[in-house]
């Protein structure tokens, strides 16, 4: 039985060249900061992205919390978009764990947050309002590369108004990548910013938070309290750093992949593919028919993210080959009728 999983990239599953990596890496204990791999992969990104720190964090929520965390304090507050991870897709932590209120911000159809929308949303220093503190953007965003001309534009604003400027970069690389710019250039707008190494680039686990020392510092801290503070997390710094090493220039191919998947979705008669973004497909699928093609696709060994987005996502990623790709669109052209939105 096929097993092509589109429902995200962090499916992915360690190779034998990453593993092996990993077992031979050197580790100490990391909440005393003697963990030598651990300390190579922060050095590392710290110095391609241009910080001065890094802190190799469980997850991508961990660290934008924490990046949320040490930017704003009880009762600050801090402008998002809508549908941003932050606000939208991490449970509320920032409100819930760090008393920050989010102020969420209707996004453009390219997932950037209007710059005259912004102006309106800041408070100003009355108590009758929240502190605002920090300005939080994303990306890729739903795939999309944010335009680089909009993200300098934006945090020259926020800097001028005297706010912090956070990136969710859990998918910088695919915006480098996508873009032809580096990923230091789309870095540097910023006071901090969060990449995930268990998405496209295929690590098991981890995302780093970049930042000043003394970000980094707060953000150590906010970590061992929220329980993010690991031992010997060299085994899982290991496969970061070989994620970097081996699997970044490689996102291309997703992304070609992606191309490849949303033009035979479209020569297929009833599909309507809404848009394809570095490594992602979104395609529109009336409710009453999610279901019979959730079924069609999964006998056919092919799952899919149904449900969770207003619309049907596929995500292509290393695990995903070309040979997968035509079955993929075969089991769709076979869906058996009436249409997709009838
Ligand atoms: C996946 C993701 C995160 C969070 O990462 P987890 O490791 O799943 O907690 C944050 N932001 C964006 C944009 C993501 O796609």
């Amino acid at each position: 039985m096929v097993e092509i999983d589109l429902r995200s990239d962090t499916v992915t599953r360690p190779g034998e060249a990453m593993r092996a990596a990993m077992a031979v890496a050197p580790v100490g204990d990391d909440v005393y900061g003697e963990d030598p791999t651990v300390q190579r992969l922060e050095r590392r990104l710290a110095d391609e992205l241009g910080f001065a720190a890094g802190l190799f964090v469980p997850s991508g929520t961990q660290s934008n919390l924490v990046a949320l965390m040490s930017h704003c304090r009880r009762g600050d507050e801090y402008l998002v978009g809508m549908e941003a991870h932050t606000y939208k897709y991490e449970g509320g932590g920032a409100a819930v764990l760090g008393s920050i209120q989010p102020q969420p911000i209707v996004q453009a159809e390219d997932g950037s947050l209007p710059l005259d929308a912004l102006a309106k949303a800041i408070k100003p220093d009355d108590p009758h309002f929240a502190r605002t503190r920090l300005l939080a953007l994303e990306n890729t965003w739903h795939g999309r590369v944010l335009p680089q001309d909009y993200v300098v534009a934006a945090a020259d604003w926020a800097h001028s108004r005297g706010l912090a400027v956070h990136l969710d970069g859990a998918r910088l690389f695919n915006a480098a990548i996508a873009s032809g710019v580096p990923a230091r250039t789309l870095a540097a707008p910023f006071d901090s910013v969060s990449v995930c190494l268990s998405k496209g680039l295929g690590a098991p686990v981890g995302s780093v938070l970049l930042g000043s020392e003394t970000l980094i510092g707060q953000a150590r801290r906010w970590r061992k309290m929220l329980g993010g503070g690991m031992r010997q997390s060299g085994v899982l710094a290991a496969a970061a750093i070989y994620a970097l090493d081996h699997q970044v220039a490689r996102l291309a191919e997703d992304h070609t992949r992606a191309e490849r998947l949303a033009a035979g979705l479209r020569g297929i008669d009833g599909i309507r593919v809404l848009g394809q973004f570095t490594n992602m497909v979104f395609i529109d699928v009336a409710a009453a028919r999610l279901r019979a093609l959730d079924a069609h696709l999964r006998n056919a060994g092919v799952r899919v993210s149904i449900g969770y987005l207003p619309t049907v996502r596929l995500v292509t990623h290393i695990d995903i080959d070309d040979a997968a790709i035509t079955h993929v669109i075969d089991v769709f052209r076979t869906f058996p009728g009436p249409a997709f939105n009838a």
